[in-house]
């Protein structure tokens, strides 16, 4: 049995197929349990994933009662290490892991619940990040293949209500934070804002989470309603990358996927935000618009993201496309006559993608949304 007992969370490795990692409050991270991952969310839910011998990964979620037992599980080990540890680990376990029963566990949802509307998706880079949401859904909310915010309608939180809210996620994650880095404001569209609520909204964040950088999605055709003077005020008060669903270069493909704007409106405002100090992250769905754009859509794409003054400290994200069978984009595709592409042709094109923009000098990475757990 060996153990890593570090400021931030507790490790603990009982043998080479299994491994255990706990935040400082003692709740359970992730637990390795031979071949298996499993990762818990910040509501008590359980998620795993597992890879066979060079096979697809497979990933899912348990049901209540098998969380259950994973967490009674994970609590056999955390005694047995207890019992074979030195004084300073052995007490941590016993003060902060074991207190946490899996009965305990699982009523972390009712907690969760309380402050927090589900959270939809964050950028891969910010899956630690301190979730706020300043505004619930999203100002559009009919891109024809997002289900993110269904029946969620769009509402932003005044800043005397964000304040709260910040207050209480703080208090739910307690030393959690130790973990943590960034301040994401979720969900769509907090940068929708106008310019005089968000500065108020942005100082409460900063009183409660003090020295934390700040991170955000943006629209296009929500974050043109700013000036660049705006971002400069923005970046200056800690706001660090917004994050683009850009989809796509091409014009015609995005106008079938019925979202607003254009190639060459998203380069303009990208020069403007890097103009005013803020990092950006551009998401790209690959596959999209089936075989019939897949080769105007890579192209097209490229060329978009070479005419944009991006850096080292950018990001692509290359996100391969799950096309939801109930959604208006399935519809329209069937309609068209479009025929999708493979998954083994959307991982070709992911890499040969992620080849051009890192021969640009920009990271690439894959975005894949079934791996998002908050
Ligand atoms: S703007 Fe973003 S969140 Fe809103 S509907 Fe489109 S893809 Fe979904």
């Amino acid at each position: 049995m060996r153990a890593e007992c570090r400021r931030a969370s507790t490790l603990l490795h009982p043998d080479w197929r299994h491994v255990l990692s706990f935040d400082r409050e003692g709740r359970l991270y992730t637990f390795y349990d031979d071949g298996v991952l499993y990762k818990r969310a910040l509501n008590g839910s359980l998620h795993w994933r597992r890879r066979e011998d060079g096979g697809p990964r497979e990933r899912g979620t348990l049901t209540r009662r098998q969380a259950h037992e994973v967490y009674a599980d994970v609590a056999r080990w955390a005694e047995l290490a207890a019992g074979r540890l030195d004084a300073e680990c052995a007490r941590r376990i016993t003060t902060e892991i074991l207190p946490w029963t899996p009965e305990r566990l699982l009523a972390e949802k009712e907690r969760f619940e309380e402050i927090y509307r589900p959270i939809a998706i964050l950028p891969p880079d910010q899956y630690l990040a301190i979730v706020v949401q300043a505004t619930e859904g999203c100002t559009w909310n009919k891109c024809s293949f997002c289900s993110f915010y269904q029946g969620r309608p769009f509402r932003a939180k005044s800043a005397a209500e964000l304040r709260e809210h910040a207050l209480a996620v703080r208090a739910f994650l307690g030393k959690q934070l130790l973990l943590r880095k960034g301040v994401f404001l979720a969900d769509g569209n907090a940068l929708a804002l106008s310019r005089t609520r968000l500065l108020p909204m942005l100082a409460a964040l900063r009183e409660v989470f003090p020295g934390r950088e700040m991170y955000s999605f943006v629209d296009l055709y929500s974050g043109e309603r700013h000036d660049p003077a705006d971002w400069r005020e923005l970046a200056g008060l800690g706001l660090r990358r917004v994050y683009i669903g850009m989809e796509t270069g091409l014009d015609e493909l995005l106008a079938f996927l019925n979202k607003p704007g254009s190639a060459a409106q998203l380069g303009e405002f990208v020069g403007e935000l890097k103009a005013a100090g803020v990092a950006v992250g551009l998401i790209v769905m690959v596959g999209v618009g089936g075989r019939r754009y897949a080769r105007r859509h890579a192209e097209a794409t490229i060329d978009a993201l070479a005419a944009m003054p991006l850096d080292a400290g950018d990001l692509v994200y290359l996100s391969p496309f799950i096309e939801d069978p109930l959604s208006r984009y399935a519809q329209d595709r069937a309609d068209a006559g479009i025929s999708p592409m493979s998954r083994e042709e959307i991982e070709e094109e992911t890499r040969r993608l992620a080849l051009a923009v890192r021969a640009m000098g920009v990271r690439a990475a894959r975005y894949d949304i079934r791996e998002f757990i908050y």
